[in-house]
């Protein structure tokens, strides 16, 4: 099996649950094994995942990053909580991380995609820090902090 033809099949057997004729098939089996070993039909099809959960693939520095975190899970409503999600992000400090699964909420960030070494946007926590403390706040985790530094509104809406 090539790219086109893996690609070519991709709504077929993408589409779950798999009809039985279709999962005993030798083609299912080969498509299977493209998409394992092709790097580049593995990314394209993360690219098919991000843009099926209505995301937009080119928001993120790459579809593996992307996949992580529009990765919906009924289960686990808050992502830090979700096995199946390796890495998390905080919209207000624009950073990723791998969450530590201590019970916690402790998570180590990271700048780099460990699947690909795309490096990603840079951390903007010391910048929240600074911009609030310069806006005369000292008790950061009061309720008193203004309603876009709780988002990315903070620094999306600046100019
Ligand atoms: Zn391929
Ligand atoms: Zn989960
Ligand atoms: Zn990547």
């Amino acid at each position: 099996m090539d790219c086109t033809q893996y690609k070519s099949h991709y709504a077929a057997f993408s589409k779950l649950p798999l009809p039985r004729e279709v999962s005993d098939s030798s083609e299912w089996s080969d498509w299977m094994n493209h998409f394992h070993e092709c790097g580049s039909c593995f990314d394209w099809t993360l690219g098919q995942r991000i843009a099926a959960r209505g995301c937009d693939p080119n928001d993120f520095a790459c579809v593996h990053i992307g996949n992580q975190v529009t990765t919906p899970c009924p289960d686990h409503p808050d992502p830090a909580d979700c096995p199946d999600i390796l890495i998390s992000y905080f919209a207000r400090f624009d950073e990723y991380s791998i969450a530590v699964r201590d019970g916690g909420t402790s998570a180590v960030a990271i700048r780099y995609c460990p699947w690909c070494g795309v490096k990603l946007p840079e951390s903007k926590r010391s910048r929240w820090f600074d911009e609030l403390t310069a806006l005369g706040y000292t008790d950061f985790y009061g309720d008193d902090i203004p309603a876009q530094f709780w988002t990315d509104a903070w620094y999306k809406n600046a100019k």
